[in-house]
């Protein structure tokens, strides 16, 4: 795939391992797959994922969806600033409207999103057909390429399928947080025969097991490679956390340098830590966890 010259990432993202006595105590090692070293804007994933859905969109206006503090709509926005594309941000809340933006919807603005807020239940209702005609002519945006919420679409999980394929060879377990599950289920179709990919949600609500599968049949005909969920990490929900949660983060940075995104990596992180300890893993197992974003904004 060609991809535009503002957008150009690093690629393959770097693997590297960290010694942490949690899991060499237990015969295993850690290695630290950065996808957050993509791309200074489009971090991660939402590199992975977008990209192919600019290709699709052909210079066409991008209309996509999520909360008062989604990484996508950051990671959309900064692309259309980037590439000279509209975009508008359908937002979660209507309550939203007329207050003063948070820090992640104003940059969102800066970088010239236009931003429609809209009540929860329509927003439940995104993916009726009628509802979402409804969605975009009020946001003046029927023309535009619609990019679903958390961007994962077939485009978006054919693309996060090269993560599997650069970590070919290289672990005997992946692990990722999951959202709407797209990078898991692209990342899964890609490793190679023997790896398995293990996803850790981090919200609550036990469906993304029929998502991803569904991700994976409408992307590649079929479900792809071995993957499971372990359900257990969320801490109640999206953006929830526990006072066990935030010092473990605190921890791995002061350990390892490296700034914890705090909505997903951290769980993940977490979620590693404690089935090591359960010895979940087979001594002599290589995990590679994937680090899926940094924190917003920039500690620095
Ligand atoms: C969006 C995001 C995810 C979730 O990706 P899905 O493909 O929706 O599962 C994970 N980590 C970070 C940091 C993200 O921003």
């Amino acid at each position: 795939m060609t991809s535009p010259g503002p957008l150009s990432p690093r690629l393959p993202s770097p693997l590297h391992e960290v010694r942490d006595a949690r899991f060499e105590r237990h015969g295993l090692r850690l290695l630290l797959k950065r996808d957050d070293l993509i791309h200074p804007l489009l971090i991660g994933n939402k590199w992975r994922k977008l990209v192919p859905n600019i290709a699709a969109a052909r210079g066409r206006a991008l209309v996509t969806f999520g909360g008062a503090y989604s990484n996508h709509l950051r990671a959309t926005a900064a692309a259309g600033r980037l590439l000279g594309l509209p975009t508008t941000g359908v937002v979660r809340g209507h309550e939203l409207a007329g207050r003063p933006l948070n820090p992640s919807l104003a940059r969102c603005a800066a970088d010239g999103m236009r931003l429609h807020f809209i009540d929860r239940s329509t927003y439940r209702r995104k993916s009726e057909p009628e509802v979402l005609a409804g969605i975009l002519r009020a946001a003046g945006a029927e023309d535009a390429y619609v990019v679903p919420e958390g961007g994962s679409n077939t485009e978006a999980v054919r693309g996060c399928r090269a993560l599997g394929t650069e970590l070919r060879g290289r672990a005997d377990v992946v692990a990722v947080a999951c959202g709407t599950g797209g990078t898991l289920a692209g990342l899964a179709a890609g490793l190679a025969a023997g790896q398995r990919a293990l996803g850790v949600p981090v919200l609550k609500g036990g469906f993304l097991e029929a998502d991803v599968q569904a991700l994976q049949e409408r992307a590649f005909g079929a479900r792809s490679g071995t993957w499971s969920l372990d359900d257990r990490f969320h801490c109640g929900g999206y953006a929830r956390t526990t006072p066990e949660l935030g010092a473990f983060a605190q921890d791995f940075e002061q350990r390892h340098g490296l700034a914890v995104e705090r909505l997903y990596v951290a769980k993940l992180l977490f979620g590693l830590a404690a089935l090591a300890e359960e010895d979940a893993f087979a001594r002599g197992t290589t995990i590679a966890a994937v680090v899926t974003g940094r924190p917003f904004p920039d500690p620095a």
